[in-house]
């Protein structure tokens, strides 16, 4: 049977389904992240775009960089997801958009160079500098764009 997972935003209006198995979970500490979430550093769930299902609600857009997508709920304020034209096979949720966070444990940690320093941790998970995730190198890092 196929794992199903749900998310929904925080006011309900916008919900979501995971179909199958999430490929990367990564915890994220980079500044861009930061601001967008507002949390010290984010966990991101990653999907192919093909396994999530929108339920209900419209995201909102909004991007800053070119060739990434955030998106959010409008009424609420709730991230939801971060697409990366340099990472076509790839959607990336928020750990806070899911009903049941506590099923989704990171891998790695990425962007570790921009980690808050009063966040500790204890895991043995690899310590990415900067990007967890190789872009296509026709489109580049989005630092560098
Ligand atoms: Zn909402």
């Amino acid at each position: 049977m196929t794992r199903i997972e749900t998310g929904s935003c925080f006011c309900g209006s916008i919900s979501a389904e995971m179909h199958g198995d999430p490929f990367w979970i990564c915890s994220d500490h980079d500044d861009d992240c930061r601001k967008a979430i507002g949390s010290p550093l984010t966990v991101w769930v990653g999907y192919r775009p093909t396994q999530f299902r929108l339920l209900t609600g419209a995201p909102k857009k909004f991007s800053r960089t070119r060739g990434v997508l955030r998106t959010f709920c409008a009424d609420c304020g709730t991230s939801i997801a971060y697409f990366d034209q340099g990472l076509p096979e790839e959607l990336y949720l928020t750990i806070g958009f899911f009903d049941h966070p506590e099923r989704f444990a990171p891998q790695a940690h990425a962007y570790w160079d921009m980690k808050l320093p009063w966040v500790e941790f204890r895991d043995d998970l690899p310590r990415v500098g900067r990007y967890s995730r190789r872009r296509d190198p026709a489109v580049g890092n989005p630092a560098d764009r």
